[in-house]
């Protein structure tokens, strides 16, 4: 799925707004949330604009995958060794306030559970 971006996760990828970008390769890019929940809060995104789980497809299967991968190598790179949670939030329900599929990379810290 590849329309228009006007998100500010697209700026990002575009170079338009500044990001603190701690990871990047031809299908995705990784930076830190300007908002940490946690001492390592870094956000995993496609380079394509999916804007929500909920939007993707079979087409999308190989994408997907490598955001989990790489999320993981992100995760071993920050010294996340005692754990770590991935979090995608889809949808008005799910809290979703950015419109473009984002993998939440959240550590540092013992993490809460349930969510809220
Ligand atoms: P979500 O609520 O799952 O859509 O998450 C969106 C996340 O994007 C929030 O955690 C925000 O703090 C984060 N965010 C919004 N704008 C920026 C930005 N310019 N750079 C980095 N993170 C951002």
């Amino acid at each position: 799925m590849a329309e228009s971006n006007d998100t500010i996760f697209g700026k990002i990828i575009r170079r338009e707004i500044p990001a603190d970008i701690v990871y990047e390769d031809d299908l995705c890019l990784a930076f830190r949330d300007v908002q940490p929940q946690a001492p390592v809060h870094v956000l995993m995104i496609p380079k394509q604009h999916i804007p929500k789980l909920a939007d993707a497809t079979s087409e999308d299967h190989a994408v997907l995958g490598h955001l989990l991968l790489k999320i993981k190598q992100v995760a071993e790179d920050m010294g996340l060794e005692k754990g770590y949670r991935v979090v995608i939030n889809t949808g008005e329900d799910g809290g979703q306030t950015v419109f473009h599929l984002h993998l939440h990379l959240l550590g540092g810290r013992a993490l809460a559970w349930p969510p809220g």
